[in-house]
C-alpha cells in the first residue's frame, strides 16, 4: 500500500488526485491533507478517505478547523503544519499541488526525510530549482513529474515501465539507494542522446486569435480556456504563455537539459503533451485525452503502469493534430520566462513572484491583460541579482519582487 500525503487537496489537482486514489484504493491510500484555508473540503475529504492528519496552512482558518474536526484527526497548524505533514514518517510520496511558492517549504521538508515527490507546483523548480533538486539528490529521494508536459518527456526519456522496472520495484523495498542510483546512471546516459525537448502548448483561448486587443481582454475571455480544466492562476498563466515560460524552467531543472534546448510548439488539441527529439533525428511523443489524472496516476504509481480506468484516446475523434510555432512578440510572457532562465540567480524567483502578483491583479480587475507582462518586465528590471542564492535569499527576493509589483501598479492607478 503506497501512502500518500496530499498537499494542496482542496484544489483542481488535489481533487483529481483524490478520484485517481479512489480509482487506485487497493495500492494506495491516502495518510495526510493539507489545504491553505479551505479546511471544511479537507475535513470532507479526511472523512471520506479515512485519513487522521488534516494541515491547514492559515491559522485563522486551522482554529476553526481544530474547533470542528472529529476527534480522531489531527489538525496541523499554519506554515510550519503544512511542513510537518510534508515530513510525515509514514509517507511513501508527498504529493505537492499548493498554489505557488507555498510549495516550496513543505516540498523541502518531504526530500529532506528521503520522501519522494510527485511535484505539480512548478513555481517551486523556477524559484528555487538548484536548491530543489541538490536536496532530492543529496537525500536520495525523486521528484517525479506531475505537470502534463513533463510527465510526458519523463515517460519519452524512456523511465517509463519497462519488465525490469517491475523486479526493481521490489527490490526498492530491499534497496531504495541503488535502485535511485541505477535510475540516475540511466538518466544520466540518456542527457547526452537528447537534441531537445519539444513542450507542448494549448495555446490557451488566444493563441488561435490574432484579432483579439490584449488590453481589452476579461477575467472571463482569459479564464474561458478551450482544452483544460484548471485553477485560476494556471488559467491565466496559460492564456498569457508564462505558464509555458515557467515551464521551460521546470524542464531545465528536472531533466537537466539547457534553457536553449528547450522549445515550445503551440498544439491546440492537447493530446500531444510534449516530445522528445533525440540526436539522430527521432521524435518520441506521449499522447493521452487532456485529463491531468493520466500525469498523476503515472508519478503515484511509478514505476508501475497500472489500469485506473482512464478514458481511452480516440484519435479518428480527434480528426487532425496541429502545430505551430508561437507568437513570441504577442505573448512576451515566454520572451521574459526566457531571460529570467538565462539571468539565473534570483530572476527566476522575481519573475515567478511579480506575475502571481499580476494575475491577481488582474483577477481583481485592476489592470488590463497585457498589463501581466508589462508589470513583470517593470519589476525585473528594478531587481538587483544575486547569483547562486540560498534559500532565504531567494524567499526574500520573492517577497522583494511581490512588493515591488504592488507599489509599482499601484503608483500606476494613480497615474
Ligand atoms: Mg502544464
Amino acid at each position: 500500500m503506497k501512502k500518500i500525503v496530499l498537499l494542496g487537496s482542496s484544489g483542481s489537482i488535489g481533487e483529481s488526485a483524490l478520484r485517481v486514489v479512489e480509482s487506485l484504493s487497493t495500492r494506495m491510500e491516502v495518510v495526510g491533507l493539507a489545504v491553505n484555508r479551505n479546511y471544511k473540503r479537507a475535513l470532507e475529504q479526511a472523512r471520506r478517505f479515512n485519513v487522521r492528519h488534516v494541515a491547514v496552512a492559515d491559522p485563522e482558518a486551522a482554529s476553526l478547523c481544530k474547533a470542528v474536526a472529529p476527534s480522531g484527526v489531527k489538525v496541523h497548524s499554519g506554515e510550519t503544519g503544512v511542513e510537518e505533514l510534508a515530513a510525515l514518517q509514514r509517507a511513501d510520496i508527498v504529493l505537492c499541488a499548493l498554489v505557488g511558492m507555498a510549495g516550496l517549504k513543505p516540498v523541502l521538508a518531504a526530500l529532506k526525510n528521503g520522501t519522494d515527490v510527485a511535484l505539480s507546483t512548478k513555481e517551486v523548480l523556477v524559484a528555487a530549482g538548484r536548491i530543489v533538486t541538490e536536496t532530492a539528490r543529496k537525500h536520495e529521494a525523486r521528484l517525479l513529474p506531475v505537470d502534463s508536459e513533463h510527465s510526458a518527456i519523463f515517460q519519452c526519456l524512456g523511465t517509463g515501465v519497462q519488465s525490469s522496472e517491475f523486479s526493481v520495484q521490489k527490490s526498492k523495498i530491499r534497496n531504495q539507494k541503488s535502485e535511485i542510483k541505477r535510475q540516475k546512471s540511466a538518466i544520466g546516459n540518456r542527457q547526452s542522446a537528447i537534441k531537445r525537448l519539444l513542450l507542448t502548448a494549448s495555446g490557451g483561448p488566444f493563441a488561435g486569435k490574432p484579432e483579439i486587443d490584449f488590453n481589452k481582454v476579461t477575467v472571463a475571455e482569459a479564464l474561458n480556456h478551450p482544452r483544460w480544466n484548471m485553477g485560476r492562476k494556471v488559467t491565466v498563466d496559460s492564456a498569457t504563455l508564462m505558464n509555458k515560460g515557467l515551464e521551460i524552467m521546470e524542464a531545465h531543472w528536472l531533466f537537466d537539459v539547457p534553457i536553449d534546448k528547450i522549445d515550445v510548439v503551440i498544439h491546440p488539441e492537447s493530446l500531444v503533451h510534449s516530445m522528445v527529439e533525440f540526436v539522430d533525428g527521432s521524435v518520441l511523443a506521449q499522447l493521452s485525452p487532456p485529463d491531468m489524472r493520466f500525469a498523476i496516476q503515472y508519478a503515484l504509481t511509478y514505476p508501475e503502469r497500472v489500469d485506473g480506468k482512464l478514458p481511452s484516446l480516440d484519435l479518428a475523434a480527434a480528426k487532425g493534430l496541429h502545430f505551430h510555432a508561437p507568437d513570441e512578440k504577442r505573448f512576451p510572457c515566454l520572451r521574459l520566462a526566457r531571460e529570467a532562465a538565462c539571468i539565473g540567480g534570483t530572476m527566476p524567483a522575481v519573475l515567478n513572484a511579480a506575475n502571481e502578483i499580476a494575475v491577481q491583479k488582474f483577477l481583481d480587475g485592476k489592470i488590463a491583460f497585457s498589463g501581466i507582462w508589462k508589470l513583470v518586465e517593470k519589476v525585473m528590471k528594478r531587481h538587483h541579482l544575486v547569483q547562486n542564492p540560498q534559500l532565504d535569499e531567494i524567499i526574500e527576493a520573492d517577497f522583494w519582487a511581490r512588493t515591488i509589483a504592488q507599489e509599482v501598479s499601484q503608483k500606476e492607478r494613480r497615474r
